[in-house]
């Protein structure tokens, strides 16, 4: 059994302690006006009802540079991550020569994602280009997956029951500097693991279910939300994806560490205009309730936990100097090291607007969009994952779950470790110092054969765990245990 926790440096350690002060049970949880813990089944139980999911907006997907640039590679020296017996060295190894073996043309397919970068909820060419040569591999693909336009699910079937697997391909870019994120990566990890789990469930007779979903807009447009809310989830019993991330010192290892949980607010105030030279007193200044809820925000910002971060910009502040403003409006994001605590530090954040109104008479209106969960991977997933690296490639994977020290980024993968048990790897592939995810130089890593060539093994790490999932039925049960408890705290 891996111990529980890795050796920390010093100040890992001052960290942890401070966050290990934070509440973990609803109990725990002071009580706020309006909050609600989020409840972690089912899925249609987890979310607001969809807002018109086509608002695009650059947020949620991290820089891991920034999440996971204290990762070194010595981190990685740790106990054996084996929970029970080795899993068969002959379904890791078929899975690893089928996967060399597709290797040339997912690498065709992820320079085509590559060179016609498109933002999320428009990946067009992308999700056509997947879907092809999955029907030309002989899937059954699902286009356009819960009417989602750019989603897509690809199935394969081996026997007659079984549980089911599925991995997660993301494919959008990011605005002027296109596939920044690495995503025409993480597009045919998904591709690599789903055949290679078949040719594993062909070659050695494992019964059960291995699917692919396309999912869009991971880059701030929550799209595995709404496929969630719309019950693209149902049936799987386990779930992967691994993104690739610059990471300092740590080029070609592998890190299992939670991202923050984040949502967005609109606030908007309605004011009174008057002359702002000849008749002031007759105005309701909407940008003195601007002024007075960044300020206050900020005065909060001290008494805030250490993984929490909360910042905004000024969207609307007037229109001209001698005009008092009748209508401002702000965007902030929150994030926390949860959802359960992003809900009680969004309702003081909100009480601040409020705050804010009452004190210029300013009306307020404020909008939240949909959360983006924090990612709570699953440690016996994250457990075989390592081990198959170490095992097969030598690989080092630092699993760390419940480690907030390299939290920063954040994923709507999130909200799938909340529905089902789920894990969501990061690998460090070479990249520029200071010049991670989401730079134009990172951009260029992105279609490096050294990027291919890890994103390939450790595509391999992850189909092998998928096999043992639904080959091995007490591990899995241990797999599902995990996460009901995770959930319970
Ligand atoms: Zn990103
Ligand atoms: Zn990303």
């Amino acid at each position: 059994m891996r111990s529980s926790s890795p050796t920390p440096g010093c100040f890992t350690f001052l960290r942890r302690s401070k966050q290990d002060a934070r509440p973990t049970s609803q109990s725990e949880v002071p009580a706020t006006k309006g909050a609600q813990l989020p409840a972690h089944v089912p899925q249609s139980a987890i979310h607001t009802p969809p807002a018109k999911y086509q608002h695009y907006e650059p947020c949620g997907c991290g820089d891991m540079s920034l999440g996971l640039h204290n990762l070194k590679l010595a981190d990685a020296d740790l106990p054996p991550y084996r929970a029970t017996e080795p899993f068969s060295a002959d379904v890791r190894e078929t899975i690893r020569i089928a996967i060399d073996g597709y290797a040339p043309a997912l690498t065709e397919l992820s320079l085509y994602i590559w060179e016609h970068p498109e933002l999320g909820f428009h990946e067009t060419k992308a999700a056509a280009k997947l879907t092809a040569y999955l029907e030309s591999e002989g899937f059954d693909v699902d286009h356009k997956y819960k009417d989602l336009e750019t989603s897509f699910k690809a199935t394969y079937v081996h026997g007659s029951g079984g549980r089911t697997f599925a991995f997660n391909s993301e494919y959008d870019a990011l605005p002027g500097i296109g596939h920044a994120c690495g995503h025409n990566l993480i597009a045919v990890a998904g591709v690599a693991g789903l055949l290679g789990m078949r040719a594993a469930m062909q070659k050695h007779n494992i019964e059960g279910t291995v699917t692919l979903i396309g999912t869009p807009a991971e880059e701030g447009g929550v799209g595995k939300g709404i496929l969630l809310e719309r019950g693209g989830y149902k049936g799987v019993d386990a779930c992967m994806m691994i993104h690739p991330g610059g990471m300092e010192g740590a080029t070609g290892m592998g890190g299992v560490v939670p991202t923050l949980a984040i949502q967005t607010i609109e606030v908007e105030f309605f004011g009174r205009t008057t002359h702002a030279g000849a008749a002031p007193w007759d105005g309701i200044n909407a940008l003195d309730a601007v002024n007075i809820a960044y300020s206050s925000i900020s005065a909060m910002r001290q008494q805030m936990h250490t993984t929490d971060r909360v910042h905004g910009i000024i969207t609307h502040g007037g229109d001209a100097p001698n005009i008092i403003p009748d209508y401002t409006s702000m965007r902030y994001y929150v994030r926390s090291q949860n959802a359960k605590a992003l809900v009680v530090l969004v309702d003081k954040v909100k009480a601040i607007f409020d705050a804010a109104g009452l004190a210029t008479g300013c009306k307020v209106k404020y909008k939240t969009d949909r959360m983006m969960y924090d990612l709570r991977n699953n440690e016996p997933l994250a457990d075989e994952f390592a081990a198959v690296m170490a095992d097969v490639y030598n690989i080092p994977t630092k699993v760390a779950v419940t480690d907030y020290s390299f939290a920063g980024a954040s994923t709507d993968f999130g909200n799938v470790t909340y529905a089902l048990p789920a894990c969501h790897p990061h690998y460090g592939i070479p990249f520029d110092a200071g010049r991670s995810n989401h730079t134009p130089e990172f951009t260029e890593r992105c279609r490096s054969p050294e990027a291919f060539d890890l994103t390939y093994k450790f595509a391999t790490g992850m189909a092998a765990t998928g096999a043992r999932f639904l080959t091995d039925a007490k591990w899995a049960k241990e797999a599902t245990k995990w996460w009901k408890d995770d959930m319970d705290k």
